[in-house]
């Protein structure tokens, strides 16, 4: 006779854990408060959900910032490969994008919801849909049960608390598994936003709000001017500052400094060196000798950004271009190769692609994701204080503790 298990959640990690305790032959109820699974996943990789990525082990610790290190038993229990395996087998084609990252090869993450309904399906889970769970119950630091939100009590073995994080709520994930876990007794380590929009000092990012920027390359800087990051490719520009790609990308690594006294220093034309882009100015000056100055960039800079720059280069814009001083255009391609931000802050957790902080690493059990507090509890995914780039790194903590919790239940 199988164990009687309750799954809390219906994420990656939580179906990964709910699917594999069935295949083992317990009986396993999932609990998902939605009227649908995986909501998360559907929006996921701007609805094409980068399910993973395609590097090693160790490649995967070293994207993993947030305790990287708790994860090898995860990792190599269930690995990326192995996912990728697991989804062929439920009929999901993957590919291999830029950077190792994985998607299907249909690019629609309903594929992917799709293939996890079917592996439920096939295990016998017992789903139950539109049941939120509001409170775990122990005796003698020993798992007992579950209280639905509508009183109904569920008594079982085990527990796998999968209920995410606290990011982007309106997918279900509203924190609700911090409040049970700190209820038995759990620490939770701080919350805070990762892969997040910064918050710019400068009023004029105001003004090129909806402006994207391809094939920029962006420097953060420490206030004592010390490297932090470089990355290179999409940005954006919002009406409080920066967003896109590489601007996430870039969050994590300033975690550290709340996001607080740094700056961003963008390099609008990375593919010419200062050189090379006063040359490039020079020819458009002479295209435009008898043009002012403000309407003399309509090659070089997109239209928006036109009357940014022309204010913050310092230049009279009704200049006419061939007065303009050999000191003056030099100062333009400074500009344009350090284009600067005051970083002071980012949006707040609703607005993160994940969650850092949460169980503390320190109370779960890192070859089984048993909590070392109460017996019979078991953590998956985001929950865990642990939190990746992007990149495919996050869906695969989730897929990997769930697994691992799944089959040590
Ligand atoms: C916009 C966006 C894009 C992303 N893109 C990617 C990507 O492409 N690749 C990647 O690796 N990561 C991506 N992530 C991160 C990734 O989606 C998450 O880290 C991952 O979904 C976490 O999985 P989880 O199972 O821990 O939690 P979740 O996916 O958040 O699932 C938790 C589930 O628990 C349910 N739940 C919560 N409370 C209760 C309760 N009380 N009772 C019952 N059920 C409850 C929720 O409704 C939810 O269904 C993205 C995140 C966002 C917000």
């Amino acid at each position: 006779m199988g164990k009687k298990v309750v799954v809390i959640g219906a994420g990656p990690g939580g179906i990964m854990a709910a699917g594999k305790a069935a295949e083992r032959g317990h009986n396993v109820t999932l609990f998902e408060k939605n009227d649908r699974i995986g909501k998360k996943i559907l929006i996921s990789g701007k609805g094409r959900c980068n399910i993973t990525n395609n590097t090693d082990i160790e490649g995967l610790i070293e994207n993993i910032p947030g305790n990287g290190n708790f994860l090898y038993s995860a990792f190599y229990t269930f690995s990326n490969h192995d996912l990728i395996e697991f989804f062929e087998q439920y009929g999901l084609k993957t590919k291999v994008e830029r950077g190792g990252r994985v998607f299907p090869v249909s690019d629609d993450a309903k594929d992917v919801n799709n293939a996890l309904l079917k592996f439920l399906n096939k295990a016998k889970v017992n789903l139950r849909l539109n049941s939120p769970v509001q409170e775990i119950k122990a005796k003698n630091n020993t798992v007992t049960g579950v209280v639905l939100k509508d009183g109904t009590e569920v008594p079982c073995d085990a527990v796998v608390l999968a209920t995410g994080g606290a990011s982007y709520p309106g997918t279900g994930s509203t924190g609700d598994g911090y409040v049970m876990a700190k209820k038995l007794g759990h620490t939770i380590v701080d919350l805070k936003p990762s892969l997040v929009p910064l918050l710019a000092e400068e009023e004029w990012v105001k003004e090129l709000q909806g402006l994207s920027l391809k094939n920029v390359s962006i420097t953060i800087l420490s206030k004592a001017g010390k490297k932090i990051y470089t990355d290179f490719g999409e940005m954006l520009f919002t009406h409080f500052g920066v967003s896109g790609p590489i601007i996430l990308s870039a969050s994590r690594h300033i975690l550290d400094y709340d996001y607080k006294n740094v700056k961003l220093v963008i390099d609008l034309k990375p593919a010419l060196s200062e050189e090379k882009l006063d040359e490039r100015i020079l020819r458009d000056f002479e295209k435009y000798s008898r043009k002012q100055y403000k309407n003399s960039l309509d090659d070089l800079l997109p239209k928006k950004m036109i009357p940014v720059i022309v204010k913050l280069s310092g230049i009279e814009p009704e200049k006419f271009v061939n007065q303009i001083k050999k000191e003056e255009r030099r100062a333009l391609v400074r500009l344009l190769k350090n284009l600067t931000l005051n970083i002071n802050g980012s949006r707040p957790i609703k607005e993160a692609i994940v969650t850092a902080g949460g169980v503390s690493t320190d109370e779960i059990n890192p070859s089984t994701m048993e909590s070392k507090l109460v017996k019979g509890l078991y953590f998956a995914g985001e929950i865990i204080d642990v939190d990746g780039y992007t990149g495919g790194f996050n869906l695969t903590i989730a897929f990997s503790t769930g697994y691992l919790a799944g089959v040590s239940c």
